[in-house]
């Protein structure tokens, strides 16, 4: 795909048309290029776990456990933690690939932020390990206006993030407060171990990790690097706006601008759609 045409050194129509041309054909290339690099790093962020699953099955079927039931067991549970993770990022990447296909239908409705935060706090309830999740709603937030199943998933994302990297004695808090613009903000501020600051432009791209190795010192198996890219695309398909803010050893704080519905009567009705 390298078809261009030398742009007659005129500034006439044929030129223009020449110079739209070519500028077009450059996007293609782009999004041809960003295909490309995407379907290499599925591949290469498959292989992972894949070859993880094939080394422990190998030993089995070798009788590496030497007919110990507790060896194989724990092979087994490696298995199975390499299983979910590949269920996960097959999930992750369908979804990502409906957003990029517009197919992903967002429904309008009213959200309240207490409503949403409760609900998120009570899901996350048994990611933590000990540290604090708690949640506040500001005097006069307004309701917000958007899918509440998908903002839920990007919240949750945000939380189960901000717990992962979070240790047992911090705090993970989710706040709503007004914004101007006819806008709600919602953050989930943790005082975890923050991000390095040669990082901070990457962790809404695909894939990315700031320490690949970190995640799985944890006690559960590392996230696919796909979380905040599809929580990002959820929350932009909205019509909101998301931002990271980090300090290393300090803490993170992820904050949302989500569009707030206007009518406050209605706001206060609850669930129902707007049409
Ligand atoms: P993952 O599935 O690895 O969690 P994400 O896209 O959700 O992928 O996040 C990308 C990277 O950003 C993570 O691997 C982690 O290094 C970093 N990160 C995200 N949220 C936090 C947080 N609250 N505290 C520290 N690091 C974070």
């Amino acid at each position: 795909l390298s078809m261009r045409i030398e742009p007659p050194p005129t500034d006439d129509e044929i030129g223009r048309l020449a110079h739209s041309f070519n500028r077009m054909v450059a996007r293609l290339e782009e999004a041809f290029q960003r295909q490309k690099r995407f379907v290499s790093d599925v591949s290469h962020e498959l292989r992972t776990p894949l070859t993880a699953l094939s080394g422990s099955l190998e030993m089995l079927l070798l009788g590496a456990d030497r007919g110990d039931l507790e060896a194989a067991r724990r092979l087994a549970r490696g298995m199975y933690t390499e299983v979910q993770r590949l269920q996960r990022m097959v999930e992750d990447l369908l979804v990502l690939t409906r957003l990029d296909a517009g197919r992903l239908e967002m429904r309008r409705e009213l959200i309240r932020a207490d409503d949403i935060l409760a609900t998120v706090c009570e899901q996350a309830e048994h990611l933590a390990h000990g540290q604090t999740l708690r949640w506040s709603v500001a005097p006069g937030t307004p309701a917000l206006l958007g899918d509440k199943d998908r903002l839920r998933q990007a919240l949750l994302n945000i939380v189960d993030n901000a717990l992962k990297y979070t240790p047992a004695e911090g705090t993970v808090e989710l706040q709503a407060s007004p914004a101007s613009g006819g806008l709600v903000m919602l953050s989930v501020r943790d005082t975890g171990e923050g991000i390095p600051p040669e990082a901070l432009p990457h962790v809404f791209e695909r894939f990315f990790r700031a320490d690949p190795a970190r995640s799985r010192l944890g006690r559960r198996p590392g996230g696919s690097g796909l979380g905040l890219a599809i929580t990002r695309e959820l929350v932009e398909a909205q019509g909101g706006k998301i931002r990271l803010d980090s300090r290393l050893g300090e803490g993170t704080t992820v904050t949302i601008l989500f569009p707030a519905a206007v009518d406050g009567r209605a706001a206060a009705r609850g669930e129902e759609t707007v049409r």
